[in-house]
């Protein structure tokens, strides 16, 4: 498998300050913003800094310090947005999984009781 990375999707833009954001968090290897559409009263994506299409790309590919970094990054999202009740992680990978934005992005929804996981 080969992975085409697009240099000029929006979160690379937004890792290049191009556009605008609403940080949650930030570190060497990860950004965390609010959803511009948000899902669920919390609706986070974080995303790694480096190049990645995909989350079996970043699995791949990733070296294990962005491996580590970005999962750390996950954590204090979690811990920020306060979603000890609990909450979702999505993925969206290509096509048949409805990626809009082509760099691995990982959504974080909670602050609700969610619904069903997906619709029959
Ligand atoms: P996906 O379908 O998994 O690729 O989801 C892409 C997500 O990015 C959607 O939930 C959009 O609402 C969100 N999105 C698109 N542009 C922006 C932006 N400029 N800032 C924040 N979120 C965005």
């Amino acid at each position: 498998m080969t992975f085409d990375y697009d240099p000029q999707n929006i979160f690379a833009r937004i890792l290049r300050g191009e556009i605008p954001n609403k940080t949650v968090f930030e570190s060497e290897h990860a950004l965390a913003f609010h959803d511009i559409h948000p899902q669920a009263p919390v609706h986070v994506l974080v995303i790694p800094r480096g190049s990645y299409v995909s989350l079996d790309h970043f699995a791949r590919d990733a070296t294990p310090a962005e491996q580590v970094g970005f999962f750390a990054a996950v954590a204090e999202v979690c811990r920020i947005v306060n979603v000890g009740d609990g909450f979702r992680a999505i993925a969206n990978s290509r096509e048949h999984g409805r990626q809009e934005v082509p760099h691995f992005h990982l959504h974080i929804l909670g602050g609700t009781q969610l619904g069903i996981m997906l619709p029959r």
